[in-house]
């Protein structure tokens, strides 16, 4: 698999003034804490940063898999799981299946619940769930050149997105084989 930014961009959090007032921000260890903050000497308030969830599927449809061509960055050109960040006010659930309709155009039934994946050294956590498709109809979205189904046997393992897609692929393929699949909660080592 080739390298490069391997995950979904961390979106900018820090801010260099208050959320609460417009105060410039101050860094540093609130009484009682235990780690940085950004905080305001003004009206004390603190901005808490905190990681954030990528929700996707994994769908699939008379033994193969929906996967999708990224429109763009990072990773543009690479097939990928329908996958991205959890909105507001959404669920888990419904988070992996909007994601799934703008990317692919394709209504899934959720399965269940398959990986959740850390991924510190990007402040994210990945969770994907099994999805079941009843036809192959796919209508991609702006985010996606392409949204095919793939035979199972033919995956485009050397040009996939992210790791955590392929392994959440290869596990699938090997729960497959075995004929018994179970939820999976690992972490994502630091690419070296
Ligand atoms: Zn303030």
């Amino acid at each position: 698999m080739s390298k490069g930014p391997e995950f979904y961009f961390p979106a900018p959090r820090r801010s260099n003034f208050c959320g609460q007032c417009g105060t410039p921000i101050t860094r540093r260890t609130p009484p009682g804490d235990n780690r940085e903050r950004d905080l305001c000497e003004k009206c004390g308030a603190i901005n808490y940063q905190n990681p954030r969830m990528v929700v996707g599927t994994l769908p699939v449809w008379n033994d193969h898999v929906l996967l999708c061509l990224r429109a763009i960055e990072p990773r543009a050109n690479t097939w990928t799981l329908p996958a991205g960040f959890m909105e507001l006010s959404e669920t888990t659930g419904q988070g992996a299946l909007r994601e799934t309709r703008e990317e692919a155009g394709v209504e899934v039934r959720l399965g269940e619940l398959y990986t959740v994946i850390d991924v510190p050294q990007v402040d994210q956590i990945h969770v994907y769930f099994l999805a079941h498709a009843d036809n192959d109809q796919v209508d991609p979205g702006p985010e996606s050149l392409q949204a095919r189904y793939f035979p199972i046997d033919d995956l485009p393992w050397d040009n996939l997105s992210f790791r955590s897609v392929s392994t959440t692929l290869k596990h699938y393929l090997s729960d497959r084989a075995r004929g018994r699949f179970e939820t999976r909660y690992y972490s994502l080592p630091p690419m070296t």
